[in-house]
């Protein structure tokens, strides 16, 4: 393909989705989109999207398609209503974080349709969302990498390429590794501002003391801020959606011998926050599960 725009339907506008959408908009690409609640999808109207009632009427005519939903179940639901709409031979960019059981499935149900499938899963939150940063993490075939570039050079600043057999899900190993440590740091901040308040000591001065050796980074000063200054909503990456990449991170780990203590109390963690009303609030908020009471 010399052309470099592409007609993509986007299915799943949530957090990630619709930011992702705005960015192949804002490249020329012509995006339809549908969400299961309509009403979040609409806005995207505003920058040119054309939002649609189906997810088939979203992949009909579409050179790619772009799952951005919540987890492999649902990106499989949505897929099979779906893809008998689409064109055999359109490229479908699986970017949900499935998990290893998922994407085989995922992958198998492209085959039955004659799509492309590329496991791609995305690195970077909201605001890198946003910005058209994502790192994005892409296995598939190397004969539809054309059709697929100019949609990852719109959502990402860069592509990690990991394979050419998307059922392998190799892309889904690495995002489940990096994932595993973006919630170990999220869990070691929480736990280490709630021990700070139950002893009175000043998180400022646990700052002071880490500043510019090792232990010090980006990453606790940005979590440790949403926590301290009330900033948790609206979240960047929800406390639901990390309890589930916790737990498909210790499934992953069984599926391999490997145990993950950390990512399984950090499952934990998320339950009880949501348990006490932090579901839909940033994965900071893991912090609250430290607590008897709501804080
Ligand atoms: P989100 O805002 O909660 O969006 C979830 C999307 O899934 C929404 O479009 C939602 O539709 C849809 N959905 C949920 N259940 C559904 C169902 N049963 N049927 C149809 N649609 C359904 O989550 P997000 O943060 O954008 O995350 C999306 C994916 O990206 C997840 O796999 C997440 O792990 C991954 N991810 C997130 C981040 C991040 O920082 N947020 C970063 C990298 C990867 P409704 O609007 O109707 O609920």
């Amino acid at each position: 393909m010399t052309d470099t725009t592409r007609t993509v339907g986007v299915l799943g506008t949530g957090i990630m989705g619709a930011a992702m959408a705005r960015n192949l908009l804002r490249a020329g690409h012509t995006v339809r989109a549908w969400n299961r609640t309509r009403d979040k999808a609409e806005p995207l109207a505003a920058d040119g999207a054309q939002v649609v009632d189906t997810a088939a009427e979203a992949v009909r005519d579409a050179d790619v398609i772009l799952t951005m939903l919540y987890d492999g179940h649902t990106a499989l639901e949505v897929m099979r209503e779906a893809a008998p709409a689409a064109r055999a031979g359109a490229a479908w960019i699986q970017s949900t974080t499935a998990g290893l059981d998922a994407v085989p499935r995922l992958a198998a149900l492209a085959a039955e349709h004659g799509l492309l499938f590329y496991d791609a899963p995305v690195l970077g939150t909201k605001q890198p969302a946003e910005a058209g940063q994502l790192t994005v993490l892409a296995a598939g075939p190397q004969a539809g990498r054309d059709a697929v570039a100019p949609v990852f050079d719109a959502v990402g600043a860069r592509t990690v390429w990991t394979g050419e057999d998307g059922a392998a899900a190799t892309s889904t190993r690495l995002k489940l590794v990096a994932n595993s440590w973006v919630i170990a740091a999220t869990t070691a901040t929480g736990e280490a501002l709630a021990l700070a308040k139950g002893l009175g000591v000043d998180p400022q001065g646990f700052f002071d003391l880490i500043s510019g050796g090792p232990l010090d980074m980006g990453y606790l000063h940005a979590k440790a801020a949403l926590i301290l200054d009330g900033g948790l909503e609206p979240p960047s990456f929800a406390v639901t959606t990390a309890e589930k990449d916790a737990r498909l991170i210790v499934a992953a780990g069984e599926q391999c011998g490997v145990r993950l203590d950390v990512a399984a109390a950090s499952a934990e963690r998320f339950a009880r926050a949501a348990a006490r009303g932090h579901g839909g609030e940033d994965m900071a908020a893991a912090y609250f599960a430290s607590f008897d009471e709501k804080d």
